[in-house]
């Protein structure tokens, strides 16, 4: 089914706040997306057929078995990693067909990443590692200080500022991780199980700090296993054998439906 046709299907309100119809709108397009992994004379299609309107302001799960293409979805999308045809707009700018150059800058401007692994560095404090990608963009060291202070701080991490990755929990861990994501201010955050190596109370802390992010407008993609956790989003998509078989509107009062539903799934 279309996302068109799933959203005609919810309801109208449902095509206010997801639908096609406000392509204008829409912080990321994607059009006929495939990705092949070549090894020797082996391949595989890891995502065929993507067809997918994000607006801006949304928040999207993503899930799917594993070995679905989840993750491969996400790093094609956020021009991470090449595709084989297709087109990927993000702020109507055509991100493959940046130069390399051109395609880190969007993204170290307009985009933050969460992943399962912190990938935090063990020697910096809570604070360098959340400034290392505002140094590297070129932000001017006091700028840069200032600003990882005031996200840490944003993110509940005030009274942590000067510790190292090994004297922070998970939680507290993944969020530096979110922190760094957004020292940047970017408008678009992209989310790899993110609670993924998080025990249950954790995974909520993380959870509903995004929650707090997307009702002050960010956009964020979530890859995630757990429908408790995509149950805060304001839309799901499932993919499977690289392909996205569902889509459905988890916001809005006609998708109280669909959220049981996930919930309990
Ligand atoms: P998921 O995140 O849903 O578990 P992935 O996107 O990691 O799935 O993988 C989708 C498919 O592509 C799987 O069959 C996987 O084995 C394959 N794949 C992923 N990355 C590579 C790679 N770098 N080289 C070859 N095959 C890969
Ligand atoms: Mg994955």
């Amino acid at each position: 089914m279309k996302v068109t046709e799933v959203m005609t299907e919810i309801g109208g309100v449902a095509i206010a706040s997801g639908g096609t119809a406000m392509n204008d709108d829409a912080i990321l397009v994607t059009e006929d997306v495939r990705k092949i992994y070549r090894s020797g004379a082996d391949s595989i299609v890891a995502l065929e057929g993507l067809d997918l309107v994000v607006p801006q302001g949304q928040f999207v799960a993503v899930m799917g078995p594993s070995g679905s293409g989840k993750t491969t979805l996400l790093n094609c999308l956020s021009g991470l990693d090449e595709i084989d045809a297709g087109r990927v707009l993000v702020d109507g700018l055509s991100i493959h067909e940046l130069s390399d150059k051109e395609r880190t800058k969007h993204r170290a401007r307009d985009m933050g990443f969460i992943f399962q692994a912190f990938n935090l560095i063990p020697v910096f404090t809570a604070t360098e590692n959340v400034e290392l990608p505002l140094l590297l963009a070129g932000v001017r060291v006091t700028d840069a200080r200032l600003r990882a202070r005031e996200t840490l701080e944003r993110v509940g991490l005030g009274h942590r500022l000067d510790r190292r990755p090994m004297e922070l929990s998970g939680g507290e861990q993944q969020r530096v991780a979110v922190a760094r994501a957004l020292a940047g201010k970017p408008r678009i955050v992209w989310a790899d199980e993110p609670t993924g190596n998080l025990d249950s109370e954790m995974a909520v802390s993380v959870i509903d700090l995004l929650g707090e992010l997307h009702d002050e407008g960010l956009t964020i993609i979530l890859v995630t296993h757990d429908p408790a956790v995509a149950a805060h989003a304001d839309r799901l998509i499932t993919v499977r054998d690289g392909r996205l078989v569902e889509d459905k509107l988890l916001a809005g009062p006609d998708a109280r439906e669909v959220r049981e539903e996930v919930t309990v799934a």
